[in-house]
């Protein structure tokens, strides 16, 4: 379990409720019986003050904070399940332009509402469930400025900030073991599912599943030590995800995705291979990028915090070592897939990846192929294509090894 407090705590956080982070302790596993469940949520209200309102079988803690740039409002909750009819969230109404739901964490779920314009959180509540009728939480927002909003965010930071928690420690040091270390990031998790196949299935479990295929398949040669940075359907941040892979003295970084296109753009098919650019190669690339870039918006995660603006990007390019290593294993990786999965046209690209851009691990993401691709879809979701490709992906990562530790015993002697 990565997922740290200390950007949990970071988030500037508004206590609305009397609720702290201590008095919730994580279900144990297999718990989800006991949990609360949201069975219905509703919206009301106009462009000027809108209400939510939802269903909940008890009664629930909440904090409510709010986020600019793009201006959104978030709800954290214990870990609820959700039980919300389809497409719930999808659309909106007055200020609330859209919202998601899902767990971000072990014990804690989120919502994040995109709201059209800065708001100010008027109430944030539960109502006690009574009579038969269940508890009701309930989320009033009213129109503001946007000098207001920032100055009520900039408080909020002020009053987060003096009860944050130490800084979480490194992970364990994996015990003097000389063997690489290659950690494995399957794109996404808890509320942000990443993209959505037609049929309904979802990057976060496709790519999941993916990654543990590929771990097994990497342990068993016992040559390398495998870290995965999500191993459930967690919410981890991209500068989390990047941060482990250096704190565990990663020797490579695989992150794996599985795109879509709008139906308007076309179709596409194939898996594709990315490295970290200031420029993207072509403009899918940089669609690609500014989309699985959006994962922190999307979970409701202040941007503010994160160090890794453009400027970093650029910085950390001139690590050219890394870079080289990087585009090595891409091109490795690239010939070995060849012959054993389809590829995309130009299978080749590059862009500014967040999740890519830690200075001194060779890294690269994967999209394994398009979900709004039927024929790629069927390989994404069938079994046996899962095990090909990851096999494929494994060789590729010892070849890519072989011809690494060749090099470097040259260059020793
Ligand atoms: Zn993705």
């Amino acid at each position: 379990m990565f997922v740290r407090a200390a950007s949990w705590a970071l988030l500037g956080i508004l206590a609305v409720a009397a609720a702290s982070a201590e008095e919730r302790s994580p279900p144990a596993p297999g718990a989800a019986d006991s949990l609360p469940v949201a069975t219905a949520a509703r919206l009301g209200g106009d462009e000027s003050q809108t209400r939510f309102v939802m269903d909940v079988s008890r009664k629930i803690d909440l904090r409510a904070f709010t986020l600019a740039d793009p201006y959104r409002v978030v709800l954290d909750i214990p870990q609820v399940t959700f039980r919300l009819p389809p497409k719930t969230g999808e659309s909106g109404r007055g200020l609330i332009k859209a919202f998601r739901f899902g767990l971000v964490m072990l014990g804690g779920s989120r919502m994040v509402f995109d709201v059209a314009k800065p708001v100010r959180i008027d109430k944030a509540f539960v109502i006690d469930a009574a009579d038969g009728a269940p508890a009701r939480l309930v989320l009033d927002l009213v129109a503001t400025d946007r000098e207001s909003f920032l100055r009520r965010i900039a408080l909020e930071e002020k009053l987060s900030r003096s009860n944050l928690p130490p800084p979480a420690g490194a992970p364990p040091a994996a015990g003097g073991d000389p063997r690489p270390l290659v950690v494995l990031d399957p794109g996404h998790g808890g509320i942000d599912t990443g993209t959505r196949a037609p049929s309904g299935e979802v990057e976060k479990d496709i790519v999941l599943d993916f990654a543990k295929r590929l771990r097994d398949c990497i342990e068993k040669s016992g040559k390398y030590r495998v870290l995965m940075t999500r191993t459930d359907d967690t919410f981890v941040t991209l500068a989390d995800r990047v941060r482990m892979a250096r704190d565990a003295g990663a020797a490579l970084f695989v992150s794996i995705h599985a795109d879509s296109l709008p139906r308007r753009e076309g179709d596409a098919q194939g898996a594709s291979v990315y490295t970290l650019s200031e420029k993207a190669s072509d403009s899918e690339a940089a669609r690609l990028a500014e989309q699985e870039n959006r994962a922190d918006v999307i979970a409701g995660v202040d941007l503010k915090t994160e160090p890794d603006d453009v400027a970093g990007i650029l910085l950390d390019l001139a690590q050219r070592e890394t870079k080289s290593f990087s585009s090595q294993f891409a091109h490795t990786l690239v010939s070995d897939m060849k012959g054993a999965i389809r590829l995309h046209k130009t299978p080749l690209k590059s862009a500014g990846f967040r999740v890519l851009r830690a200075p001194d691990v060779p890294s690269v993401l994967v999209e394994l192929g398009y979900v709004s691709n039927r024929e790629d879809l069927r390989s994404l979701l069938s079994e046996s294509w899962r095990d090909r490709a990851a096999e494929t992906v494994a060789r590729a990562i010892a070849s890519y090894f072989a011809a690494h530790m060749v090099g470097a015993r040259a260059g020793a002697n």
